[in-house]
């Protein structure tokens, strides 16, 4: 199937091809020619996803599927939550949230994090959300090069290094994303 990723983000584009490709063709934004920003003023993952979708499928009428992901730090109560990409401050700045993390867990022996992913896909017959979820906890300092945002303050679970220390392949298999993308690569199947 033909399906329009709704992000601009290189390397989630990049995660969703290598999981989705070669069954599904994924296609970015701007390749449909779609340039404008959209609009994430939801106060839910799940009612942010949706808005990036509805965006998509109403102005183009092509298959598409959007995620919107939350870091959920257990000792600050589920925060930053939705407020995960403008948590230092507008415009958003991956770097600066990230130093805004581990401020923000000085002294706090309890690091422990999830992400959590919504992803909704609409095609002309039926939408539907996914969710995706991995836990781990929050480093104490930056540490690997790889991947984006979080990604070298987040240690996965099972793991001692954070997501930007371990190779792509190894996010890819177990990322909040990666588990979203499972669960609708399966809806995909069964259609
Ligand atoms: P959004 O879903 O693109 O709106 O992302 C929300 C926030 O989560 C942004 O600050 C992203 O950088 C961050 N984020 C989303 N996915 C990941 C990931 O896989 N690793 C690290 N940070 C992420």
């Amino acid at each position: 199937m033909k399906l329009v990723f709704a992000t601009n983000n290189a390397h989630k584009l990049q995660e969703a091809r290598a999981m989705l490709e070669p069954q599904h063709q994924v296609l970015s934004l701007s390749e449909i020619g779609c340039c404008e920003q959209i609009e994430e003023n939801g106060s839910t993952l799940e009612a942010n996803s949706m808005l990036k979708a509805q965006f998509v499928f109403e102005r183009f009428g092509i298959s598409c599927f959007a995620d919107d992901t939350g870091l959920e730090i257990e000792s600050l109560g589920g925060a930053p939550g939705v407020y995960t990409a403008r948590w230092a401050g507008e415009p958003s700045c991956d770097e600066n949230n990230r130093k805004k993390a581990l401020k923000e867990l000085v002294n706090i022996d309890n690091r422990t994090a999830q992400f959590r992913t919504v992803i909704t896909l609409i095609t002309p017959d039926f939408s539907t959300q996914v969710e995706g979820i991995v836990r781990g906890t929050i480093a104490t300092e930056e540490k690997g090069m790889n991947g984006f945002g979080y990604d070298p303050i987040f240690i996965p679970e099972g793991y001692d290094q954070t997501f930007a220390e371990l190779p792509c392949e190894v996010k890819n298999s177990m990322s909040h994303r990666a588990n979203a993308i499972k669960k609708m690569k399966e809806v995909l199947t069964n259609l």
